[in-house]
This record gives structure tokens, C-alpha cells and sequence, in this order.
């Protein structure tokens, strides 16, 4: 038997905006904070209210719901914000996941922030990190790049623009755009290595990795069901030419011997020592001549 949902804190909340993580499948994934959050605010602010409504019984909450989104925010902001400047307490949530995260709300916390009033965050799930650690693919540097045009002319020139980005890419997509946004990466990006997480944290979560052409092929029988986050890989850094060689051992040549500078260009762009070490000797006799 599962145990009852926490009891939210008594203690009071300071006054400000909150945007209030939630999350993207499975409902344990919601922080004890934002319990806390929604149960003390004066007002949600929700993209869709029946959606909220639904997870703010799920967790035994009462609060006033009132819809946010980009069609009402022109309208909405000013009340908003004036709510906030006499002190209440406000969170924001979406649909699921993070707030803000292809989701409404920049405008809103750009508009607070502006007007001094606190922005408070309560972390929690978002799709584009649990994809990104479950994923296998280079970590440590990473872009998150929304959703793709819906239209193959748009998408391409979209994704041309990520080429040359040597960074893990992470991209939203729908289930019925899966294979014509992969036949795109394909032709854009050539076969990078790429991964679909596909109901991350629900009943049929599924990742898939590959290079992107096994990618397509595995969904060529009909678009997947669900909600699908896309990865790339960085790719390959393009061969060092000579002029990058010459540039980095002339830099190293300020701080180092021809020796040490052959050595730390070689580790760094990939290339043969002895033909750097050569190549040292003759730009710093170069140099030397007056
Ligand atoms: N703000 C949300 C977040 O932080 O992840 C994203 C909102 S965006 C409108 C919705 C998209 O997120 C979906 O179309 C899908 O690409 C991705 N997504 C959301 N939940 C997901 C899940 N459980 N598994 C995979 N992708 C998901």
C-alpha cells in the first residue's frame, strides 16, 4: 500500500513569485517543497487549469487556480503583478515539468524581477534533464534547443544552425513528427550519434540510442505514442588545420620550450608530436630572427 501523500509544512511562505516545478509522469516525482508551495499560496497560476486541478488533488490540495498562458498573459500581467506587489504569495506551474522550460512564464518572471519582487524557485523534473542523464551522451557540455519547426524547409534551416555547436543537443518533439524530424537530422547532421527517450518516468518509458539512421528504423513502423525528447550527439570536432596548429604553438611558445609546447598542442588538437616538435623549432627560429 502506498503511504499517504506528506502532510504540507505550517510555516508561512515569504511573499513573491514561485515557480514550481511538477512532474512529467509519475506523480512521486513532486518535491515535498512544492507540497509546501501550493498548499500556502494565495494563487496558482496554471498553463491549463483542469490539469492543475487534477494534480493538486492528487497531492489533497486546495487552491485557487487561475490559467496562465501566453494568450492571456498581456492581459493577466499587470493583475499579476500587482498581486505580487501587495504581497501575496504566487506560484506558477505547467502542464508538466518546469515552468518556463518550452512552457509560458519568461515574460512573467522578467516582469517581477523588474518590478523587484522576489522570484523564488522550487526545482524539480524536467524532460530535457532526465533525457540528458539517462541518455549515454556527453554530459558536460549541453544545449537545449526546444522544439524544431514543424515544417521540413524551417526545420532544416533550424537545425543547420546547431552544426556547428560541439555540444550534446537536446530537442522536443511530438510523436507524429519523430521520423520526418530524424530524416532531417539525418541529412543535416550526417549519422550522428543520437538517442529518443520516449515516457520518461511512465509505464512505457523507453530509450532508445543509435545512430540516427538505426533511430529511424526503429520507428519506421508508425509514430510512437507519447511524449518523445530527442538527443545528439556533439559529433566530431573537425580536423585541427595547419593554421590551428601553427596558432596554438605559438601561443604555447610564450610559456613553454619548443618541446613542451609540441607536446601540449598534440594531446590538444589530436596531432603527431615529433612532426609539432619540428614545426616548434622552425616558427620559434623564426621568431628569433631579427
Ligand atoms: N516544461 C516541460 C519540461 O520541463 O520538461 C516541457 C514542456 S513541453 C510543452 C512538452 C514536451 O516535453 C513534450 O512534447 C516532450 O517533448 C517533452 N516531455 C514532457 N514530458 C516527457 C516525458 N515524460 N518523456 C519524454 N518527453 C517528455
Amino acid at each position: 500500500m502506498r503511504p499517504p501523500p506528506p502532510q504540507p509544512s505550517t510555516a508561512p511562505l515569504a511573499p513573491g513569485l514561485y515557480i514550481v516545478a511538477t512532474p512529467i509522469g509519475n506523480l512521486r516525482d513532486m518535491t515535498l517543497r512544492a507540497i509546501d508551495i501550493l498548499a500556502g499560496a494565495d494563487l496558482v497560476l496554471a498553463e491549463d487549469t483542469r490539469v492543475a486541478a487534477k494534480l493538486l488533488s492528487a497531492y489533497d490540495l486546495k487552491a485557487r487556480v487561475e490559467r496562465y498562458d501566453d494568450h492571456t498573459d498581456a492581459r493577466r500581467r499587470p493583475q499579476i503583478l500587482q498581486q505580487l506587489a501587495e504581497g501575496a504569495r504566487v506560484a506558477l506551474v505547467s502542464d508538466a515539468g518546469t515552468p518556463l522550460v518550452s512552457d509560458p512564464g519568461y515574460r512573467l518572471v522578467r516582469a517581477a524581477a523588474e518590478a523587484g519582487v522576489a522570484v523564488f524557485a522550487a526545482p524539480g523534473a524536467s524532460a530535457a534533464l532526465a533525457a540528458l542523464a539517462v541518455s549515454g551522451l556527453p554530459t558536460d557540455r549541453f544545449l537545449f534547443a526546444g522544439f524544431p519547426p514543424p515544417k521540413s524547409g524551417p526545420r532544416r534551416a533550424f537545425l543547420a544552425e546547431l552544426v556547428p555547436i560541439r555540444a550534446t543537443l537536446i530537442l522536443y518533439e511530438t510523436g507524429p513528427r519523430l521520423s520526418d524530424s530524424l530524416a532531417d537530422m539525418l541529412a543535416v547532421f550526417g549519422d550522428r550519434e543520437a538517442v529518443v527517450a520516449r515516457e520518461l518516468t511512465k509505464l512505457h518509458e523507453t530509450v532508445v540510442r543509435g545512430p540516427i539512421s538505426a533511430l529511424i528504423a526503429a520507428f519506421a513502423s508508425g509514430p510512437p505514442r507519447g511524449e518523445i525528447v530527442i538527443l545528439l550527439g556533439p559529433g566530431e570536432s573537425p580536423a585541427a588545420t595547419e593554421a590551428d596548429a601553427d596558432a596554438a604553438l605559438l601561443d604555447a611558445l610564450t610559456r613553454s620550450g619548443p618541446a613542451e609546447a609540441a607536446a601540449g598542442v598534440a594531446k590538444a588538437l589530436g596531432l603527431n608530436r615529433r612532426e609539432l616538435y619540428r614545426r616548434a623549432l622552425d616558427l620559434q627560429g623564426r621568431q628569433d630572427r631579427p
